[in-house]
C-alpha cells in the first residue's frame, strides 16, 4: 500500500516514565503504520504498554519522544478523527442508551435535529433497537458495552480505537459481539476507516484483524507483524486458523533463553530485575499436572489455552512461571515439562514445597528478600519498607504485584511467613541454616 492512504503513522516513539530517581520505559521506539480499509491489532502481555499507545494515538497523551502524525500532519492535542471504546464502558447511569449515544455528539456540538437521528440509527446498527430508552441498569454486560460501540461510532470516527473492548465481557456475549463489530466493518455499514484493536487474547486477534503486531513487554516495544489473509468471517476450527494462532502464540512465548538472561539480575546490581510472572501456586500446580498427563510431557501452548479455558494472557503468564523456574522449556510454540517439572508435578505435597523453595531461592529476586530480611535485627520487615524498596526497580502498581507474588511464592515454599495484622514479613527459621548458601 502507498504512503497516500496512511492514516496514522508511529515514528520513533518512546514513552518513557520517571518516579523519583526510577526511570521507567514504558514503550521503546514503536514505528507503526495504520492504512485506510485496515484492522490492525496490537497484542502483548499486560504491561507491554498498548493501552499507552492508544493514549499516544488518541492524543490523550503526548509521547516522550518521536512524532505522531495523522494524515501526514503531526498530532495536537486530542485526536479529532479517533475515538476509544474501553473495556468498560463508562455509561452514565441517569441516562438514556440514546442520551448516552447522544452525548458524544453533544459534546461535540452537533445539533439536535441531526444528532437525534443519527443516534437512533447506531443503536439500531449494533442490534439496541427498542432499547433507546432503557438505562444502562436495565442492561446486560453486553448490551451495555454495545452503547459504548455506537457512542464510539456516533462521531463517524476514522480511526476506531478498540482498549480489550471484548475482555469484561462472558464469553458467549463477547464472541456475538465480535461477530456484529465485524459484520458492520466488512460490509461497510459505519464510515470507519480504519480500526486499532488493543487485546492480550490471540485467537481474538486471528479472528479480526487484517494484521497483527505483537509487542512484548520490559520494555514495552514492537517484536514482529503478521498479516492475516484469511477471509471473513473466518472459521476458529480450521487448520489454517489454528495454524495461525499457533504461530503468534511462538512469536509471543519465545524461546527459552539461557539461565542469565531468564534469570535477570537482583535489584541494585547492574543488568536488568525481570519481574516474577503473576500466577499463583495452585495454578501453577495444576497446568503443571496437565502437561505430564500429555503425551511425551509437551504440548502446543494454544492448544492448552483451550484445553484449560483460560485466557492467552494468564497461559503465557503459566508458561514463562514453568519455565522461570526450570519445570519447562518452550520452543516454537510449544512447551515441555522438564524431568523436574514431571518429578514436581508427581510429588507430594511436601516434596514439592522442597523442590520449589530451591528453585525459587535462585531467583535473584527471591536472593534479594532473603538477603534483606536475614541482614534486618529481627529478621522480619514492614511490607511497606519492602514495597519502597522495589520500587526503585518497578513502579508503584507493578512493585505491588511482584511484592503479592513473592510473599504468596515464599510462603507456599515456607521461606518465608506473613503476619496479617501486623503487615511483617518474616524469615522462617526453618529456612535459616540454608541461608549461609546464598
Ligand atoms: P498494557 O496496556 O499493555 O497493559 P500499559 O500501557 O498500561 O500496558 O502500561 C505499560 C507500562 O507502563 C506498565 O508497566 C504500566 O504499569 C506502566 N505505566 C502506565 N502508565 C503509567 C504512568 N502514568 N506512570 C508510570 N508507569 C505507567
Amino acid at each position: 500500500m502507498g504512503t497516500s492512504n496512511a492514516l496514522l503513522k508511529l515514528r520513533h516513539v518512546h514513552q518513557i516514565y520517571t518516579s523519583g530517581s526510577r526511570r521507567f520505559v514504558a514503550v521503546q521506539d514503536v514505528n507503526l503504520t495504520v492504512y485506510e480499509g485496515e484492522f490492525v491489532a496490537l497484542l502483548g502481555p499486560s504491561g507491554c504498554g498498548k493501552s499507552t499507545l492508544l493514549r499516544i494515538i488518541t492524543g490523550l497523551q503526548k509521547p516522550s519522544e518521536g512524532k505522531v502524525l495523522y494524515r501526514d500532519q503531526p498530532l495536537q492535542g486530542v485526536n479529532p478523527y479517533a475515538s476509544i471504546v474501553f473495556q468498560t464502558f463508562a455509561l452514565f447511569p441517569w441516562l438514556t442508551v440514546l442520551e448516552n449515544v447522544e452525548l458524544a455528539l453533544k459534546a461535540r456540538g452537533v445539533p439536535a435535529n441531526i444528532r437525534t437521528p443519527r443516534a437512533l440509527d447506531l443503536i439500531d446498527r449494533v442490534g439496541l433497537d427498542g432499547f433507546e430508552s432503557a438505562y444502562p441498569r436495565e442492561l446486560s454486560g453486553g448490551m451495555r458495552q454495545k452503547v459504548g460501540f455506537a457512542r464510539a461510532m456516533a462521531v463517524e470516527p476514522e480511526l476506531l480505537c478498540l482498549d480489550e473492548p471484548f475482555s469484561a465481557l462472558d464469553v458467549l456475549s463477547a464472541e456475538s459481539l465480535r461477530n456484529e463489530l465485524m459484520e458492520l466493518w466488512t460490509t461497510g455499514k459505519i464510515p470507519t476507516k480504519a480500526i486499532l484493536m488493543v487485546s492480550h487474547n490471540i485467537e481474538e486477534t486471528v479472528f479480526m484483524a487484517d494484521r497483527i503486531v505483537v509487542m512484548d513487554k520490559e520494555p514495552g516495544r514492537i517484536l514482529s507483524e503478521l498479516s492475516i489473509t484469511l477471509p471473513h468471517p473466518r472459521q476458529r476450527k480450521s487448520e489454517e486458523f489454528q495454524m495461525l494462532v499457533d504461530q503468534v502464540y511462538s512469536m509471543l512465548a519465545g524461546q527459552t533463553q539461557p539461565e542469565s538472561v531468564e534469570l535477570g539480575s537482583a535489584p541494585g546490581e547492574p543488568g536488568v530485575t525481570r519481574s516474577l510472572p503473576k500466577v499463583t501456586i495452585t495454578d501453577l500446580a495444576g497446568f503443571l499436572e496437565n502437561l505430564a498427563e500429555m503425551p511425551q510431557n509437551r504440548a502446543d501452548i494454544y492448544r492448552l489455552s483451550e484445553e484449560l479455558n483460560v485466557d492467552s494472557g494468564h497461559i503465557l503468564s503459566l508458561t514463562e512461571a514453568a519455565e522461570l523456574l526450570g519445570f519447562a522449556t518452550i520452543a516454537k510454540g510449544d512447551i515441555t515439562l522438564t524431568p523436574l517439572g514431571e518429578t514436581f508435578a508427581e510429588a507430594s505435597i511436601l516434596a514439592r514445597k522442597e523442590i520449589f523453595a530451591t528453585r525459587i531461592r535462585r531467583l535473584p529476586l527471591v536472593r534479594w528478600l532473603l538477603t534483606m530480611l536475614s541482614s534486618s535485627e529481627k529478621r522480619s520487615l514492614p511490607v511497606g519498607v519492602i514495597l519502597t524498596a522495589l520500587q526503585l526497580e518497578f513502579h508503584r502498581e507493578e512493585a505491588e504485584r511482584q511484592l503479592e507474588t513473592l510473599i504468596n511464592w515464599g510462603r507456599y515454599a515456607e521461606l518465608l511467613s506473613y503476619n496479617d495484622d501486623q503487615e511483617v514479613l518474616y524469615l522462617e527459621t526453618l529456612s535459616q541454616p540454608t541461608l549461609h548458601s546464598l
